[in-house]
């Protein structure tokens, strides 16, 4: 390796080939803090370079990993000491706004949250939105087609991608830069690279779609008394509200019982003996007239008994304190650790009978295990957290055949946007045909015939089975 590195500095300058303690220094796993262990980190300044050093790669049959944020929950930009990470992190300009049309040209190592400031500079916004908004970058949003907080209204992070430009494993140079919303001129490459982590190419710069200013935020804690009025709250805010209607964020009592009087974390601004908690945010243009439907949907909602009880936000700063419940993975990490997270999709009416189930089977195999779920509820996105007493192998496997089982007869899937990564590897065909599987080996050979790139994630590449766990710390 240390040739072709040298060849590499020639290009990006040595002091951005980092090795020895400057890779071991950088933490792969948000959720753990592993440190990296590839071989080195090279960070080149714009698409030239890095094109240049995957040709230099390809041509030395070097695998390599790609770097973002590193905010991935899915153990996707974990490395081996034979392999190489690219990193994006000085690849982070705003390079165009366009508020006439609506869009946005950016480096793919830009942190999402910069992109969402730069939109709302020129009165616009950038409609993507997630608790990791300040270190995940759009590289990363794309590649694993994030989804966030505000999916029910704006969609994922593919509906917020007009363009972009990908270096591929042998270091050519796909330019998709379409800044337009329609253009059906032949296949729409671009959706190859969103949401297929970083497996087919490095997304490099990216034109993204900007959508009106909704400066009138109105946020309510609510608590509900079952999960049929939960769902009857969905159905009724999504009618009362017309399309404003953005986060629709549920905590199961155990979640919102946990974070507040159990960890002393947050003060519970509602009591805690409902058995659902829903955030509730509505994104409008005028404020009297906003207001006014946001308080009229949620007073119907009360006279219909669909909530108990509810609280509303009047000043940013309670808007915050609210978010900042849901949002506290690390009170999470803290109360359960060592803790197993997931990320599944269901069919809405399917979700509470998947839930109970679960319990069940837990407290059946893992007496003394504990679970909390919360989630995107609108997407039908349930995040589930885990704590087993034990990070071993086997108990990961054990919980993971628990939650993971039931999915498929409900018409579920193992990710609903974290993505495969490594951790769910071995899972992919619990959600996805032995035909889709090959088509998506045969794009995986036809675009990066070597496996350079993500090398083990998402696809176990029949000839070199790397066993998911063993790069994990
Ligand atoms: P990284 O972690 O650096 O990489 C993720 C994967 O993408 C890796 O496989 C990597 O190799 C690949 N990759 C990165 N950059 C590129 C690129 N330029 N080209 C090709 N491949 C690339 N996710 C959600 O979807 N919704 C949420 O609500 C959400 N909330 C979160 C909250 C917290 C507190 C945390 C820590 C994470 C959360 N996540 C969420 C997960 C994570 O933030 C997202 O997956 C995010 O999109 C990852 O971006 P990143 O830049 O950190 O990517």
């Amino acid at each position: 390796m240390d040739t072709l590195l040298a060849e590499i500095a020639a290009v990006v300058g040595a002091a951005n080939v980092l090795t020895g303690a400057d890779v071991a220094a950088r933490c792969v796993d948000w959720m753990s803090g592993a440190p990296c262990r590839a071989g080195a980190i090279v960070r080149p300044a714009d698409t030239g370079e890095l094109a240049a050093t995957m040709r230099l790669c390809h041509a030395a049959r070097q695998p390599v990993v790609t770097h973002g944020g590193l905010t991935g929950l899915v153990h996707g930009a974990e490395a081996t000491p034979d392999e190489i990470a690219i990193s994006l992190e000085r690849m982070t300009a705003i390079e165009a706004v366009d508020p006439v049309g609506g869009s946005l040209t950016v480096q793919a190592g830009a942190p999402l949250q910069k992109v969402q400031e730069a939109a709302e500079a020129v009165d616009r916004q950038f409609a993507l939105d997630l608790g990791a908004r300040g270190s995940c970058t759009i590289g990363g949003n794309i590649a694993t087609n994030a989804g966030g907080i505000r999916v029910i209204r704006y969609g994922m992070m593919r509906q917020q991608v007009l363009g972009l430009e990908a270096v591929l494993a042998d270091g050519s140079v796909i330019s998709s830069m379409n800044r337009m919303l329609k253009n059906n001129a032949g296949f729409d490459l671009k959706q190859l690279f969103i949401g297929s982590e970083g497996t087919l190419g490095i997304v490099t710069r990216a034109v993204l779609r900007l959508q009106p200013p909704t400066p009138d935020v109105r946020t309510a804690l609510v608590a509900c008394p079952s999960f049929a009025a939960l769902t009857g709250l969905l159905a009724h805010m999504g009618q009362a509200l017309g399309g404003s209607l953005a986060a629709f964020e549920v905590m199961w009592q155990s979640h919102y019982r946990l974070l507040t009087e159990e960890s002393g974390r947050h003060t519970p601004p509602l009591v805690t003996d409902a058995p659902f908690y829903v955030i509730l945010e509505s994104l409008g243009t005028d404020p009297q007239s906003h207001a006014g439907q946001f308080s009229t949907a949620l007073e119907t909602a009360l006279e219909r008994e669909l909530i108990a009880d509810a609280v509303l936000a009047h000043s940013d700063a309670q808007r915050r304190g609210l978010w900042a419940i849901r949002e506290d993975i690390e009170g999470l990490i803290e109360a359960l650790a060592p803790l197993f997270t997931f990320d599944v999709s269901l069919p809405i009416p399917e979700m509470a009978a998947y839930v109970d189930t679960l319990e069940r089977a837990l407290a059946r195999d893992r007496p003394g295990a504990s679970m909390v779920t919360f989630g995107h509820l609108g997407d039908g996105n349930l995040h589930i957290s885990i704590g087993a007493g034990s990070a071993d192998a086997d108990t990961r496997r054990a919980v993971e055949q628990l939650v993971y089982a039931p999915l498929a007869p409900l018409g579920g899937s193992i990710s609903a946007e974290h993505g495969i990564g490594l951790e769910k590897r071995a899972y992919l065909g619990l959600s996805r045909s032995a035909e889709e599987i090959a088509l998506m080996h045969a794009l995986k050979q036809a675009l990066d015939p070597h496996g350079l790139l993500n090398r083990y994630k998402v696809l176990a590449p029949e000839a070199d089975p790397a066993p998911a766990t063993e790069t994990r710390p």
